[in-house]
């Protein structure tokens, strides 16, 4: 079968990278679930030592299939998939930094992530968090030791967007520098970050890519240099974060849905945040492609729709959102996003652990924000529950004076 580079996106996630003639015409690419290879003769054992294909951490042909699937959906030269999404991230950051590198995050980031930023100091590497949103700041920030700077877009929870070209023309120019950019909320269907200048992408595959709820992964993409390097450095001997080849299978199995899936989730959660935007019982919406959002442009600009997370302050605070998780019916109370079921979570409820007194939150998280992850349920559904649980808020207090 010849899948031709002029394929749209939908065909290639189905066809891309697997013939079944070399399967005797399975349509379904099979699962390999060796540990280990055996060969003929030392000669073969001593030439497969140096290409890889010789235990399963650095290479298997499942795995291998989805990275090829995956590195032409993003439009990279190589991918490297791993257990999970912070797999990806770990093994990024300790493979491309040493002692005395500097690295500059934006101030928000998925939670575990800032945990992980926080434990390089422990290794001699230096973070400075900034609001990459005005990539101006770089100007003050970027000095000889920069290595690398990282940031997700659009950024969780409150869905910032962070300008990829700007951020990647000014780490350009002071040479050296690797632009990394966690994709997870775009997937290569709303957003390719490498077309836009950045030099290495990371995914949660947990999410949207396999959008089921069932699987935990991610994968990192960039150059064949980068990510062999990061193969055979840090992911093979430093996080061996390895991807089994049963949950490969089970993603290249979701990612034939992912154009079908993405187009959905867009769709329910603008309807939702439109209809969002004129109930009396929140106080404000975030979504990309709203144009009350600050980066709307920017968002049309770098996405090709606004993504499934709508984040939105009940008006009624820090209890009101706690009162409107407790009323929900269909949606889930639960962590995570990019799943079929609708997810929703109270940042503010999870980061404090305490229910009276909000603690000071991370920079992003308010008291009364909540996330909603549209699912792929009806949008009317999903509406029809937040109409219900945010029904008879609160009476504001009365203004005086
Ligand atoms: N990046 C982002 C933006 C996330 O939201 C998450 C998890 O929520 C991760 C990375 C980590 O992914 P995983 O849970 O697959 O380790």
């Amino acid at each position: 079968m010849t899948i031709r580079t002029d394929h749209g996106l939908a065909t290639r996630t189905i066809h891309h990278g697997y013939d079944p003639a070399d399967n005797q015409g399975a349509l379904v690419p099979p699962v390999h679930t060796n540990v280990t290879y055996a060969f003929e003769d030392i000669d073969g054992f001593e030439r497969a030592s140096g290409t890889g294909s010789l235990y399963s951490r650095p290479h298997n042909p499942t795995t291998a299939l989805l990275e090829k699937k995956l590195a032409n959906l993003e439009g990279s030269e190589a991918c490297l998939v791993t257990a999970s999404g912070m797999g990806a991230i770990g093994t990024a950051l300790l493979g491309l930094l040493s002692a005395g590198d500097e690295i500059i995050h934006h101030n928000t980031l998925y939670i575990c992530a800032g945990k992980l930023f926080g434990e390089l100091a422990r290794f001699g590497i230096k973070t400075i968090a900034a609001d990459l949103t005005d990539p101006d700041c770089l100007d003050d920030l970027i000095t000889p030791k920069t290595r690398a700077i990282f940031f997700e877009t659009p950024v969780n929870p409150l869905l910032d967007l962070i300008d990829i070209s700007a951020i990647a023309d000014k780490a350009q120019k002071a040479g050296g520098i690797k632009v990394i950019v966690d994709s997870t909320f775009s997937t290569p269907v709303l957003s390719c970050p490498l077309k836009f200048g950045a030099d290495m992408v990371v995914h949660s595959l947990t999410k949207y890519i396999n959008g089921h709820g069932d699987v935990m992964a991610g994968a990192i993409l960039g150059s064949c240099h980068d990510i062999n390097f990061l193969r055979h450095g840090a992911f093979n001997h430093i996080t061996g974060a390895t991807l089994s080849p049963a949950a490969a299978s089970m993603v290249m199995r979701s990612l034939q849905t992912l154009t079908l899936r993405m187009e959905r989730h867009s769709k329910s959660a603008l309807t939702i945040a439109q209809e969002l935007e004129r109930h009396p019982g929140i106080s404000w919406v975030r979504y990309p492609f709203l144009e009350s959002h600050p980066h709307h442009n920017l968002a049309r600009r770098q996405m090709q729709s606004g993504g499934g997370v709508i984040s939105f302050g009940v008006s009624d605070g820090f209890d009101g959102a706690r009162q409107l998780m407790d009323k929900l019916r269909l949606i889930s109370r639960a962590v995570s996003l990019g799943d079929t079921h609708s997810l929703m979570t109270h940042p503010a409820s999870l980061r404090s652990g305490d229910k009276t007194h909000p603690r000071a939150h991370q920079v992003g998280v308010l008291d009364e924000m909540v996330r909603l992850s549209v699912g792929l349920e009806d949008a009317g559904d999903i509406l029809a529950d937040l109409r219900q649980a945010l029904a008879s808020p609160k009476p504001k207090a009365r203004q005086t004076g």
